[in-house]
């Protein structure tokens, strides 16, 4: 059997690690391009002003569009070649890591995640749109970053509700990939630079991404709710800093070498309900989290697990928690037929699923998590 597992070549995390940035820019070269929003620059300025003058290094911003397009990606490529920058960095949220990880196609990539909202900064993988926002395209490069650097400080002070969002994503990612483990269905990890057209051989997970999958929600249930406070306060304590790594880390090694199965492909059938476009990724994975664990009929102790986790640190365990407050079948049937479409990760679930089935999966999860709401009031 081919099983295959990727990750970043370096990942470092620790109280501002960005001091360091500079010391990993030097092991390519003299300078580096900058992808990062303006506003995600200047929260973090000042450290990475003294990490150029410590190191000796450039940092050639970008003015970056904000957009992962085509167009986008072509002009920060050529703007790295006028400069002869010898890496590209990827500073910010999703959009700014995955155009740097197209920029840089697998190759001198340093991914600086400023907040710890979802599993993609460690991925070899990115999402295209078209300049006006639409979705394009997956990209899939031959290596995964270079270097995945966190700084907790940043972490810890930006807003809470992105990390609570990330362990909403990393909610899934055990239950995903141990649905993908037990179909014995291929992982993303086997995927090599389908960007240029290459030729995916598939590949199933290996123990380990399993054992990680499973640490993750572990790791969830021990200190996710602690970590919360701590970021509320603004603080770093161990409780955040398992979490960061979690949220980062082991959900995204999780995820790309153990599997996706039915919460993801679940979440993006439900981005056709206009009430959810206002919550995060993660948010609606922790609630399509509990949508799988209803199709597949998993223990009530797990369940209520899943559930007692999700109240605890405020995630949404209802359809009105991701801003659906009334739904019409026919509606529902839309989100399951896309969810249900011949590509998605719901077909690596261990037994054939029709959209009846993901239809009554969510209505049900929803009454289960209402139920579990008011018994708690
Ligand atoms: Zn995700």
């Amino acid at each position: 059997m081919r099983k295959a597992f990727i990750s970043p070549s370096k990942y470092v995390q620790g109280e501002d690690e960005l001091f360091n940035l500079g010391y990993f820019i030097k092991t390519f070269g003299e300078s580096a391009l900058l992808i990062a929003h303006p506003d995600d620059v200047q929260r973090v300025k000042q450290k990475l002003e003294y990490t150029m003058e410590k190191y000796g290094v450039a940092l050639i911003e970008s003015g970056f569009n904000g957009e992962c397009s085509r167009q986008e990606v072509k002009r920060l490529q050529q703007l790295a070649i006028e400069h002869n920058c010898s890496c590209t960095i990827g500073l910010g949220g999703g959009k700014a890591i995955d155009t740097a990880k197209c920029v840089a196609e697998g190759d001198a990539l340093i991914i600086v995640p400023t907040i710890a909202a979802t599993d993609a900064p460690t991925s070899h993988s990115a999402v295209l749109y078209s300049p006006e926002g639409e979705f394009d395209d997956y990209a899939y490069f031959k290596q995964s970053p270079s270097v995945v650097m966190i700084d907790t400080t940043v972490i810890a002070n930006a807003p809470t509700r992105f990390l609570v969002a990330g362990m909403g994503d990393a909610l899934s990612t055990y239950f995903e990939a141990r649905a993908t483990a037990n179909s014995y269905s291929n992982v993303n990890a086997g995927l090599p630079c389908g960007a240029n057209g290459g030729v995916g051989k598939p590949a199933k997970g290996t123990k380990a991404a399993l054992a990680l999958a499973k640490l993750c929600y572990e790791t969830l249930l021990e200190d996710g709710a602690k970590a919360k406070i701590s970021c509320d306060a603004n603080l770093v304590t161990p409780a955040l800093e398992n979490i960061i790594e979690t949220n980062i880390l082991l959900s995204g090694l999780g995820f790309e070498s153990g599997g996706l199965a039915a919460a993801h492909a679940i979440h993006n059938g439900l981005t056709s309900l206009e009430g959810t476009h206002s919550y995060y990724h993660g948010e609606k994975v922790a609630f399509t989290t509990l949508v799988q664990l209803v199709l597949e009929n998993a223990s009530t102790a797990e369940i209520n697990e899943v559930l007692q986790f999700c109240v605890s640190v405020g995630l949404p365990v209802c359809l009105a928690d991701i801003g659906v407050t009334s739904v019409t079948n026919d509606e529902l049937r839309n989100v399951a037929q896309k969810a249900c479409i011949p590509e998605e990760s719901i077909h690596s679930m261990p037994f054939p699923v029709n959209e009846e089935m993901v239809v009554a999966a969510i209505r049900v999860a929803d009454h289960i998590g209402q139920q579990y709401k008011q018994k708690g009031e």
